[in-house]
């Protein structure tokens, strides 16, 4: 985990042996289990270490993340669609005392972060399989939490709708995007807005290992979420909130 070790140094941390450990058991499940459950097309250590760990960790170049992590208070941090485990589990590895929640529809993909949380021996981790429609309708979770990620799921206005209801007024949201972000941005403007959010940034990450065209679109939750949303699975991809039929652009889904 050569270049993971020396990649995080550019984001101020230092990964312990144990932790460098944990990231090495993480590569050995990922390519074990990544035929099953199609967990990830770049398998190399190299390719994982960088695109999938270090591109996970570049959330430390938040300010308001480092910020939360050093005030030493509970952080409560949920991933929606995080596939094998991308970015929460990277970022629970480093920070044991956040307690995450992982999200995804896929069977499979829960079956193997389940099976990876337990060989990892983390302490704090609720796996749920389900859909973010569901998931922020319920009590339990909505409007629950301090920072809410995801990263390659769908396009900006669509992930808008799963991810802002989750998020506590106070809280912040982490969009991990590609270079489509800015045409994306452009047209969620108004959805962020319905569902209570405002943009603060769009940060492009230095980390001189990544590529120059990754961001981190980060929201502050202004204002509750009105209780229509979100609206029932499938609805907010199929009908964007705040697109008119169309206008809506062709972008690929789940652009990372
Ligand atoms: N975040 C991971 C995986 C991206 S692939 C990474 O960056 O590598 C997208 C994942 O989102 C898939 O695992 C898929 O099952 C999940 N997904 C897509 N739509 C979803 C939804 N509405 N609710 C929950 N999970 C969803």
């Amino acid at each position: 985990m050569n270049l993971l070790a020396f990649g995080v140094r550019e984001f101020g941390l230092e990964l312990s042996p144990d932790k460098l450990q944990a990231f090495e058991i993480y590569y050995r499940e990922l390519r074990r289990w990544n035929r099953r459950a199609n967990l990830t097309a770049l398998i190399s250590p190299e390719e994982v270490q960088i695109k999938h760990f270090l591109d996970s960790l570049s959330i430390y170049e938040l300010a308001e993340f480092r910020e939360a992590i050093s005030s030493g208070r509970e952080l409560r941090m949920v991933d929606v669609g995080t596939g094998g485990g991308f970015p929460g589990v990277p970022i629970k590895i480093v920070n044991p005392q956040v307690s995450l929640t992982l999200v995804d529809s896929s069977r499979k993909k829960v079956q193997f972060l389940e099976h990876l949380i337990g060989v990892l021996g983390l302490k704090g981790v609720e796996i749920i399989w389900g859909r973010a429609e569901e998931v922020a309708r319920s009590e339990e979770h909505r409007e629950r939490y301090d920072w809410v990620v995801a990263r390659a799921v769908a396009e900006f206005p669509v992930l808008a709708e799963y991810l802002i209801p989750l998020c506590r007024v106070g809280g912040y949201v982490v969009a991990y995007k590609g270079p489509k972000i800015f045409q994306e941005l452009e047209i969620s403007l108004e959805a962020i807005s319905i569902l209570g959010g405002k943009v603060v940034r769009l940060h492009q990450v230095q980390a001189s290992a990544l590529e120059s065209s990754r961001y981190l679109l980060l929201i502050a939750k202004e204002s509750p979420t009105p209780p229509l949303y979100p609206r029932r699975p499938g609805i907010p991809a199929k009908r964007p909130l705040g697109l008119r039929k169309g206008k809506r652009p062709s972008l690929s889904p789940g652009s990372r």
